[in-house]
């Protein structure tokens, strides 16, 4: 016997059919885990960046309080690439060498969970003008495939002065503002010079976003850095 039947009080009528379709649509909403894509993706193969040249520098912001949620959200302070990719950004450390620069990582694959945590402490108009990436569409970060990175003074050590700072909101993050300082331009444009030599594209809002080419052919992935060797 039905509940209902028994208690005619609890049946459902169509204005609870109503609800359960909500409850449902929050439930899809609030996505459990990464997007379902379909086609035919490489095999994974992420490296450790360092692993693969150990003269390039880290600086991950997101394992530290020194980022835009001002909390850390990786508990390892690691950076990670597919291999193509991560041979990519090693050849172009060689090249910024010559110029008396170095590389330094801010972040590479991102966990998908990780791009969620993100998107779920976003304001609407952050999400609105994609300062985060949708969860639902994943961030290239999460194929292992893009990376955020400046210019360090190999003398120093130090980070080279940039037009913003990473992560900063603002048209001086732009990879073609104009303003500013011409030292901290040229630096930008040299970094951007030597990383699409290699095969990657920058973001159009953001001078330290690079893409990878053939970003596509790799899957969206959660796997935190802790299980990654
Ligand atoms: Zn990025």
């Amino acid at each position: 016997m039905k509940l209902w039947m028994a208690y005619p009080f609890l049946r459902p009528g169509w204005r609870d059919f109503g609800l359960i379709a909500s409850a449902a649509a929050i439930l899809v909403g609030c996505q459990r885990g990464p997007p379902k894509e379909r086609g035919t993706f490489r095999q994974p193969d992420l490296v450790e960046i360092t692993n693969l040249d150990p003269t390039i520098r880290l600086d991950i912001r997101y394992a530290t309080s020194n980022n835009f949620l001002h909390r850390p959200v990786y508990a390892q302070a690691r950076a990670f690439l597919q291999r193509s990719a991560a041979e990519a950004i090693s050849r172009a450390n060689q090249k910024v060498k010559a110029e008396g620069f170095g590389l330094m990582i801010f972040d590479g694959y991102r966990p998908w969970s990780v791009t969620k945590t993100f998107w779920d402490s976003a304001s609407a108009y952050e999400r609105a003008i994609e300062f985060v990436a949708n969860p639902k569409k994943g961030s290239r970060h999460n194929r292992g495939c893009a990376v955020d990175l400046t210019l360090c003074d190999l003398k120093t050590g130090r980070e080279v002065a940039m037009p913003s700072d990473y992560d900063e909101f603002s048209e001086r993050a732009f990879p073609d503002y104009q303003g500013g300082n011409a030292e901290a331009r040229a630096a930008r444009d040299l970094l951007r010079r030597i990383m699409e030599a290699e095969g990657f594209t920058v973001y159009k809002a953001e001078w330290w976003h690079f893409d990878f080419s053939g970003w596509k052919e790799y899957p969206i992935l959660d796997v935190p850095f802790e299980r990654l060797r």
